[in-house]
């Protein structure tokens, strides 16, 4: 078997970030936003996305606007810490956000979502810390990967509402597996991804939705 660290590594360049201007990022969360919306990934006003800036700061979703009726004005920066340099409100899960960024600086942009797979199978794996899946060609979705003999491993956190709790960590788990791709599940919460792009984010995003909801139907056969 192969481990996908190893082969994310070929995609995550560490300095392969393409650092965007605002208006650029702001183009493209909208886009996002809408993309996320139409699979039902981002229900009620769940979810937050966000891209590295070419300036250091990061460009985000504001707090409690529906992520598929996007406009300008619903995007804000913040700095590496997650604090406004607009004067918006930004999401609690900003922090979450920030940490990713300052821990992975080959990261561009990252999706946060609630797709249903990605929730619910935290949830049956009420004691795992990691989801490790193989055996899919459906794996071969992950830049680098060749083989349905790969294995996808992905870290599950227990969910809470400290965030601050959490953003640690979450810091400690990726200082602590270098190798490990910039995405990782909160228990019965949802599915947090960075990429060098928004674009990269999005697909991996599907890639890990697509294969926790096969993982999922292969549960029910088990019982
Ligand atoms: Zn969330």
């Amino acid at each position: 078997m192969i481990n996908i660290y190893n082969h994310l590594l070929l995609f995550i360049d560490p300095v392969g970030h393409l650092a965007i201007s605002y208006q650029q990022a702001i183009e493209q969360l909208l886009d996002a936003g809408r993309r996320l919306d139409a699979r039902g990934w981002v229900a009620a006003t769940g979810g937050n996305l966000s891209c590295r800036l070419d300036d250091g700061s990061v460009a985000i979703t504001v707090s409690g606007r529906h992520k598929g009726d996007l406009v300008a004005g619903d995007i804000m920066r913040v700095d590496m810490n997650g604090a406004s340099l607009d004067g918006k409100k930004p999401s609690a899960e900003t922090l979450l956000h920030a940490g990713l960024y300052r821990v992975r600086p080959e990261v561009g942009a990252i999706l946060h979502s609630h797709p249903r797979a990605s929730v619910l199978y935290g949830l049956m794996l009420a004691e795992a810390v990691v989801v490790s899946m193989t055996g899919y060609e459906f794996l071969k979705a992950f830049p680098g990967v060749a083989t349905h003999e790969a294995v996808v491993a992905l870290p599950i956190c227990d969910n809470t509402q400290d965030m601050p709790a959490l953003q640690r960590k979450v810091d400690d788990w990726f200082e602590s597996h270098p190798e490990a791709p910039p995405v990782y599940l909160v228990r019965g919460h949802g599915l947090t991804v960075g990429g060098t792009t928004v674009d990269e984010a999005r697909y991996t995003t599907e890639a890990v939705e697509e294969l926790l909801a096969y993982e999922l139907e292969r549960s029910r056969w088990a019982r």
